[in-house]
């Protein structure tokens, strides 16, 4: 809901480069693929590596494995058809030795070039053929006798299918001499943070002077590199931070704590809040006590308590004559929320009402006269709640729980409803996902962040085990042994798409057949996502009644459910998961006195990846460690994939590095203030298209 989802596609912006000698419109079209469409951006495309021409390797002292430039005259070539159509031709070096060239796919042009008498750099990879030395799809160039070799290294760019690296080259080479690579950063800046030259870097990254061996380009680039990574860093920040301070320009009710509901609920709890929650809820407090809105993501780990934060802070709306409205993404959680809020607020005089779309017509009908006429202070439901036909009477705060997993659609309805509210409706995001540090202070720059780094007291760890899918059957027993004990049981079957399928669907259903065949004297119970909700529900309520003693399901139960009795989890085909998914589940026992374990049952064999993962979910507790570790084995893309839309992606930062992001945001933020001229132009350098997509 940070605003930037209302972006659609990115505005088409005309390419500057149509009309350079070799760039049609077809080419133009490739390169605006590549973000390509100025001599600024092909200036800001730097190479992926670099292939070393400036010598040439006689064949017979080339070694193998490794790509080398030779010099050879063609002696003969040919189309040759077996085993298959393919171009072959004889060539010899300076000394004498022969070296034969391979091309199993071939355009008439290089049959061309390699006719016989030809002279050619060549390079590529020298292996033993059937003729001896030879090169399989080598890089050929026709070369003038004695033509001089380069003087420096040849970049080869990142590029799609169409534009070829020669193309890339030329029009890179020119956009260096054309490009404004003038300095985009205030001389204070580049002294504290001791920033190499803006122009001067590019030049290096394109073009480093000849180096002896590989290692020593990255050192000459290492300053290069750093000032490019900050500059995009940069970028990111002062993006983010722009919208953040314009959303902070609109003006919303104040919502000060009085403490006459917040006090009343505390007080009726069975339970002390932790430390992290009492910080939290201070912190949500004082923003909804401020005339803008609120925009603040809570992160707290499964378990952690996010709940009862909520719904204080929904209190305090209804403290100042407000509503709230709390939205979950599923049918099941939000029910979640819904009976613990009936517990807890009716009691104090506030009233609850339901919103899904399982409501039958008389009884939404009643839900949402009481929501337009203010008589329900809280609203809980599914999306359901930003429907058209909902209208609030007076909304102050909008809490999304679990909202990554809202799509796009959903959560600009929800902006619409808010902005219908009049003014801006003080947001509260939860997230059991954890982010971590780097990418929350990355590309989460433009929310404030709360996390609950603490879960509440009296939880038995839970015990990890992994088995694989062939000692199943002890499995079973386990599960037997834990019901005939008294507890409860989760039996997860995997997703096998993105969303629940037919195929996952009959697998549940299955695996609900099979158990409760080989566990006749257990009460099995089945819950998936095709559900009829009140069917769902029966269910939920039934296993929380322990009139069911095992329950199969998909990953609906993914989060918010809270069984405490319910003590072990079989999650079958963990490998197809992903971590935070496992971690989420995992979470679902462990929420009593008693000992719980999660098996983790995977089919082997294991790719290397699906090995690394389990073994994290296996040795890590933590969410944030597991978060952490989830980053580095994937990278950002599936963490951003929950924001997406729109969001500039980083091309050469990494976030690894905490200090550089750190460094880039306190510039980003003494560039707004100090020399917003500069920031503007250097946004326009970095995100010339993409900005439009950052608007709040
Ligand atoms: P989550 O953050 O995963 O949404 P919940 O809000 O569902 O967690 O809380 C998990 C369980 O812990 C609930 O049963 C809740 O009532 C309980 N709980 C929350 N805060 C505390 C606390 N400070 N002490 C003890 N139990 C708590
Ligand atoms: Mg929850």
């Amino acid at each position: 809901m940070a605003g930037r989802e209302q972006a659609g596609a990115a505005r088409p912006q005309a390419s500057q480069l149509v009309g350079i000698p070799g760039v049609g419109k077809a080419v133009a079209d490739k390169l605006a693929k590549l973000g390509l469409r100025s001599n600024e951006d092909l200036a800001l495309h730097l190479p992926l590596r670099f292939e070393d021409e400036t010598f040439i390797t006689p064949v017979a002292a080339a070694p193998h494995g490794v790509s080398v430039q030779c010099e050879v005259t063609v002696l003969s070539s040919e189309v040759a058809f077996r085993p298959r159509r393919q171009l072959v031709a004889k060539a010899r070096d300076q000394a004498g030795d022969l070296l034969v060239l391979r091309f199993l796919n071939f355009y008439p042009s290089q049959q061309k070039l390699l006719q016989a008498g030809a002279h050619l750099r060549v390079f590529g990879e020298i292996r033993n053929g059937f003729f001896g030395a030879e090169m399989v799809h080598p890089r050929c160039q026709r070369i003038e006798e004695s033509e001089a070799l380069p003087q420096t290294l040849t970049p080869v760019y990142p590029t799609t299918a169409g534009v070829g690296q020669a193309t890339l080259r030329r029009l890179i080479e020119r956009a260096l001499k054309l490009a404004d690579l003038s300095e985009t950063l205030p001389e204070a800046l580049l002294t504290q943070h001791k920033l190499a030259p803006f122009a001067e870097s590019v030049h290096l990254l394109h073009q480093p002077p000849p180096a002896d061996f590989g290692e020593s380009i990255d050192r000459v680039q290492q300053k290069a590199w750093q000032r490019v990574r900050f500059d995009e860093l940069l970028a990111q920040q002062i993006s983010l931070r722009r919208s953040y301070v314009r959303r902070r320009e609109h003006t919303s009710v104040r919502l000060p704590a009085t403490g006459q509901l917040t006090n009343a609920l505390l007080s009726s709890l069975p339970f002390q809040l932790t430390g992290a929650q009492q910080r939290v809820v201070a912190e949500i407090s004082s923003d909804l006590a401020q005339a803008h809105p609120m925009q603040r993501l809570l992160q707290g780990d499964v378990g952690s308590g996010k709940t009862v934060v909520a719904a204080l802070a929904m209190l305090q709306a209804v403290e100042n004559g407000f509503q709230a409205a709390l939205m979950a993404p599923t049918e099941i959680l939000a029910e979640q929320h819904y009976l613990k809020l009936k517990d807890w607020l009716p009691p104090l005089g506030v009233q609850v009402a339901w919103l899904t779309g399982s409501l039958k017509k008389k009884e939404k009908e009643a839900m949402l006269s009481a929501v337009a006429d203010g008589s329900a202070q809280v609203v809980v439901g599914t999306h359901a709640l930003i429907e058209e036909s909902v209208s609030f009477d007076k909304l102050g705060l909008a809490v999304v729980d679990e909202q990554h997993r809202f799509g796009v659609r959903q959560r600009l309805a929800l902006r619409q409803k808010m902005q219908d509210a009049g003014t801006a409706v003080h947001q509260l995001m939860m997230s059991a996902t954890p982010i971590p540090r780097t990418l929350a202070m990355s590309f989460y720059a433009d929310l404030d962040v709360s996390v609950i780094d603490e879960l509440p007291p009296g939880r038995t760890p839970i015990r990890t085990r992994l088995v694989a899918a062939a000692k199943r059957d002890q499995v079973v027993g386990r599960v037997h042994d834990a019901c005939k004990a008294g507890r409860q049981a989760y039996w997860v079957c995997p997703l096998i798409e993105e969303s629940e399928t037919l195929a996952d669907l009959q697998t549940a259903i299955d695996t609900h057949a099979t158990l409760s065949a080989e566990l006749p004297d257990i009460r099995v119970g089945l819950v998936h996502g095709r559900m009829k909700p009140d069917e769902k529900s029966a269910t939920m309520e039934a296993f929380g009644r322990n009139e069911i003693q095992l329950l199969v399901s998909t990953t609906v139960i993914e989060v918010g459910v809270d069984v405490p009795n319910a003590t072990l989890m079989v999650i079958e085909h963990a490998e197809r998961f992903g971590l935070s998914q496992l971690h989420q589940l995992r979470g679902r026992v462990g929420r009593g006195a008693a000992e719980s374990e999660c098996i983790l049952l995977y089919a082997g064999p294991l790719s290397e990846m699906a090995r690394a993962r389990l073994k994290v979910i296996y040795e890590n507790t933590d969410g944030f460690e597991i978060a952490r570790q989830d980053l580095q084995l994937r990278g950002p893309g599936e963490f951003i994939g929950a924001r997406q839309s729109g969001l500039p992606m980083l091309k050469y930062a990494d976030l690894e590095d905490p200090v550089l992001i750190e460094a880039a945001r306190s510039a980003a933020e003494m560039l707004l203030k100090e020399y917003p001229a500069h920031a503007e132009r250097h946004l326009q350098r970095w995100l010339a298209g993409a900005e439009e997509l950052l608007k709040a």
